[in-house]
């Protein structure tokens, strides 16, 4: 059946459902078939978790899928809706864009009925599930390329209210890291456009290299202690270890905290995450390598301020970003 986004299961229905949101086929690509569970323990809080927006971001949908083993438990009351992979062929393809139509799912919302197989995804999910929810988790990873730490972030939200709520969402995932994170490339953004509707919106991010079980359980930790906080679930949140601390802050980070590489060449980081720096401190190295009469250039910390972000040893072009950097938040 081709051009009407629907459900398979009803979520208004109590107890456990299994089923699927389908996104109707077009002149790309067949119907896709996203699995959803929903499980519905009456009045409290409304919350949809999503992973896979982003196809090589894998820790997400690998949390999704453990929470739908131990919450049919765990759940006191209020409903929660999980779809652990927004994006189907992007996952499969392990590829940051639908590899169909080459969009960014994370840009295109509230998506189109008419549009390409990405757009028609955000579409199906604006109208038939987001609706359904007050409170949304959507679960990031930040790559392959970067050292991140564990953390819950949001964008600036013009409404203060709103703004203020989804803060102390943020805050209750226990991460290391709360951040509240501007910058530009915002227009079509899964949460911007859940909070145009009046939704707590917190994506979490997590980054360091390849899926492993230490992270993971970060990860997971930090949900369960959201789904406290929620009163979804009973029990003690308590903050994860990540190496070798056991701590929380809340930071914030502009678009103009993004140190660039000053040429093309080998980054060598010369920091790590969460190091509080000084105005100049070392952030890494820039080695040129089409020339060797050029030399090593030294990336330096502008301001003092803590490490939110910096890239893997790893080639990169002139201007591209090496390192974000952070401070705790003011209120
Ligand atoms: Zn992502």
């Amino acid at each position: 059946m081709n051009g009407i986004p629907h459900l398979t299961l009803d979520l208004d229905q109590p107890g456990v459902n299994r089923g699927h949101l389908v996104v109707p086929g077009g002149a790309d690509c067949e119907e896709l078939w996203l699995p959803v569970f929903s499980l519905n323990k009456g009045e409290g809080s409304r919350l949809l978790i999503t992973g896979g927006c982003h196809g090589d971001e894998l820790e997400g949908p690998i949390v999704a899928r453990r929470l739908i083993e131990w919450l049919p438990e765990a759940q006191t009351c209020g409903r929660v809706i999980i779809i652990p992979v927004l994006n189907p062929p992007a996952v499969r393809a392990w590829s940051r864009n639908t590899p169909i139509d080459g969009l960014n799912l994370n840009r295109v919302f509230p998506g189109s009925p008419d549009g390409s197989v990405t757009e028609r995804i955000a579409d199906a999910i604006s109208r038939l599930v987001l609706p359904m929810a007050d409170t949304v988790f959507d679960l990031h990873s930040f790559g392959l390329r970067w050292d991140f730490p564990p953390a819950s972030t949001t964008h600036p939200i013009a409404n203060a209210d709103l703004m203020a709520k989804t803060l102390r969402m943020a805050e209750a995932f226990k991460l290391p890291v709360t951040l509240l994170w501007e910058h530009n490339d915002t227009p079509g953004m899964f949460d911007t456009w859940a909070h145009s509707q009046g939704k707590v919106f917190v994506c979490a991010e997590f980054g360091g290299g390849t899926v492993g079980s230490e992270a993971l359980a970060i990860y997971e930790a930090g949900v369960r202690n959201a789904l406290i906080a929620l009163e979804l679930v009973e029990g003690k949140a308590e903050y994860p270890i990540f190496r070798q601390r056991k701590s929380s802050q809340t930071l914030e980070t502009r678009s103009s905290d993004e140190l660039k590489s000053p040429a093309p060449g080998i980054f060598e980081p010369r920091c790590s995450v969460l190091d509080e720096i000084e105005q100049g401190d070392l952030i890494g190295i820039l080695h040129p390598m089409d020339s060797l009469s050029a030399g090593s250039i030294d990336i330096r910390a502008p301001t003092a301020s803590v490490v939110c972000a910096v890239k893997s040893g790893m080639h990169v072009e002139a201007d591209e970003a090496v390192a974000m950097l952070a401070r705790p938040i003011k209120f």
